[in-house]
């Protein structure tokens, strides 16, 4: 059997991350989850925040782990010895990143394979910027997050700046 590894940001988990690496434990022997350290992006919560959540979160799932990981992924696949890299795909604008994504680690290491994974569709809308952007525009989110993402969610948003990794940005929810 093979072992895989599925990167992301994970800030926060959401039930999207969750459902992509169920269905990839039916495929792999064994996933690590590596959450990555430094992403290029606003982040809401620490990295050690965004290990500990998807820990909770994933801990009905056997073969899988959590670890934090810095710079290329592939490096990571090479460490836990992974030959497969999952991503999951929604519909729209996944499609172009994932695509640069799976060629450029594609040329890093040819011997490692990109496996892209659809979450089902009640799912499919759901991003971990948009469930912050709501959250903090006081809108529910509990049907999109896993349990302990809820509360963990809450106490972040009314922390004080300082305690927050980075700042939501709100674009047109607050709008509409
Ligand atoms: P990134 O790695 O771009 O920071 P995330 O950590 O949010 O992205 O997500 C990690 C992976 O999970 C990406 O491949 C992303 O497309 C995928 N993903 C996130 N949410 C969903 C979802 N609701 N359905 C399917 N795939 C998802």
């Amino acid at each position: 059997m093979v072992k895989a590894i599925y990167p992301g940001s994970f800030d926060p988990p959401t039930k999207g991350h969750v459902d992509i690496v169920t269905r990839a434990c039916a495929l792999f022997e064994k996933i690590t989850m590596g959450v990555y350290d430094a992403p290029p992006k606003d982040i809401l919560f620490s990295t050690r925040e965004r290990v500990e959540l998807l820990q909770e979160a994933v801990s009905h799932l056997p073969n899988v782990e959590v670890r934090p990981f810095s710079g290329l992924v592939v490096h990571l696949a090479h460490q836990v010895g992974a030959k497969v890299v999952v991503r999951g795909l929604r519909p729209g604008y996944d499609f172009d990143y994932e695509f640069e994504m799976a060629l450029m680690n594609r040329k890093l290491d040819p011997d490692i394979e990109i496996v892209v994974l659809m979450s089902a569709l009640e799912y499919q809308f759901i991003s971990s910027s948009r469930i912050k952007e709501v959250a903090q525009l006081g809108g529910n989110v509990e049907d999109f997050v896993p349990k302990n993402v809820l509360p963990a969610l809450k106490a972040k948003l009314q922390a004080p700046v300082s305690q927050t990794g980075g700042k939501v940005s709100s674009k047109w929810i607050s709008a509409v």
